[in-house]
């Protein structure tokens, strides 16, 4: 057995963490940015809590709330020259992944004066500042990864920084700020949570110690989605159990990568706005259905979310998504392209090839 493991976040889980362990944050310094995205920390109270512990801290803050869905190159440079005026020592992303990514990509570029292509380098002269990250969804994992994703005009896609620096060190995982969350986006994000586990285990970088995590991540969401999906409410420990699902797949994909669903997903985000998730999710059953087709065993995963065959997968997928979106034949030609150049693309295993994606495309939206 060959396998390595590294997650070097602390990490605080549990109904008021951040006011329990809040020495911890007193250790990286006195000066912060906060970094949310436009409202939905100010609704959810994550910026109030988090604002009074920097003031009981003697910490002084100032925040940067312009991150938007799926962050832009050009949003992170100016957050990164806002850090870098205020001598920040070190930065707090609060929200979902959207601006706990652009808070990683803030980290770097406020200690390195840099242009977007080295941004994307995964190489820095100096380390990046160190990161508290508060997630606010349940899904993207990011307060785990040394991922962050970042929407790239140059290239007509969104486009991944990995570089284990950006790892966050601090991580505050509280489901109370996870209970504003509208269901649409409790869906999306879940299904995003799932991806992450299902393409690890499925990756042609999986090992060993991914399993446990993954099947463990995949078993809770998908109890949790059935409920949701049945029209039950969700309480608050159903909300704690989807956040740690969610961490769960962060761990998994920090070690073996997203593969072609993700890979497929940023055209659908980049050309057609769909939400991270929902996108994931309109491919993830063809895909599954690639895979069955080219020798894969998908007994265990299918076992652990209690569907008896890929025909059941895609059942509870269609009952999740609803009324699907529609593509042209040239967007598909599009995104197909746009796929091939995902470095990503390489980890699915088997390697698919051009004619592969183009047929997950179509059989996803036809
Ligand atoms: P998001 O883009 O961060 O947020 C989506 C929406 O949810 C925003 O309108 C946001 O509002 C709102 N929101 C956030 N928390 C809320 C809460 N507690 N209650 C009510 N509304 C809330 O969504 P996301 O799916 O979490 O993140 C997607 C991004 O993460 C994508 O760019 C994706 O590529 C990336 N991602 C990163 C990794 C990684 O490893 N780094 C992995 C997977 C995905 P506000 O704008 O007002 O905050
Ligand atoms: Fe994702």
């Amino acid at each position: 057995m060959i396998f390595s493991f590294y997650i070097p976040t602390k990490v605080f889980f549990g109904k008021d963490c951040i006011k329990t362990n809040s020495n911890e944050i007193a250790k990286l310094g006195s000066k912060a940015l906060i970094v949310t995205g436009k409202s939905s920390s100010d609704k959810n109270g994550s910026f109030a809590e988090i604002s009074s512990t920097l003031k009981n801290l003697n910490i002084e803050y100032i925040r940067f709330n312009e991150v938007e869905a799926n962050p832009s190159v050009e949003t992170v440079l100016k957050g990164g020259e806002l850090a870098g005026e205020f001598k920040a020592d070190f930065i707090i992303g609060i929200g979902g992944g959207s601006p706990l990514d652009a808070a990683k990509a803030i980290a770097i570029l406020a200690s390195n004066n840099i242009d977007d292509e080295s941004l994307f380098s995964g190489q820095y002269k100096n380390k990046p500042l160190p990161l508290v990250a508060v997630p606010t969804t349940a899904g993207t994992g990011s307060e785990v990864t040394p991922y962050s994703i970042l929407t790239y005009k140059k290239i007509n896609n969104k486009k991944s920084i990995a570089s284990p620096e950006i790892f966050p060190a601090i991580g505050f995982l509280d489901a109370k700020f996870t209970e504003t969350l509208s269901m649409e986006t409790t869906i999306n994000t879940a299904i995003d949570a799932m991806s992450h586990s299902l393409e690890g285990y499925l990756s042609a970088r999986a090992s060993e110690i991914i399993k446990p995590l993954a099947l463990e991540s995949l078993k809770i969401l998908a109890i949790h989605l059935k409920k949701i999906s049945e029209g039950k409410k969700i309480s608050f420990e159903d909300r704690e159990n989807l956040l740690y699902a969610s961490m769960l797949g962060g761990m998994v994909i920090a070690h073996t990568a997203t593969t072609a669903v993700h890979a497929m997903g940023y055209p659908l985000t980049y050309f057609r706005n769909i939400d991270h998730g929902r996108a994931n999710g309109l491919v993830m059953a063809a895909y599954m259905e690639f895979l069955h087709n080219n020798g894969r065993d998908l007994t265990e995963i299918l076992y652990t979310m209690d569907l008896k065959d890929p025909g059941e997968f895609k059942s509870f997928m269609d009952s999740l998504l609803g009324q699907k979106e529609s593509l042209s034949d040239s967007e598909i030609e599009l995104f197909t392209d746009t796929t091939m150049t995902s470095k990503n693309i390489a980890n699915t295993k088997p390697s698919p090839s051009r004619e592969d994606i183009k047929e997950i495309f179509v059989k996803s939206f036809h």
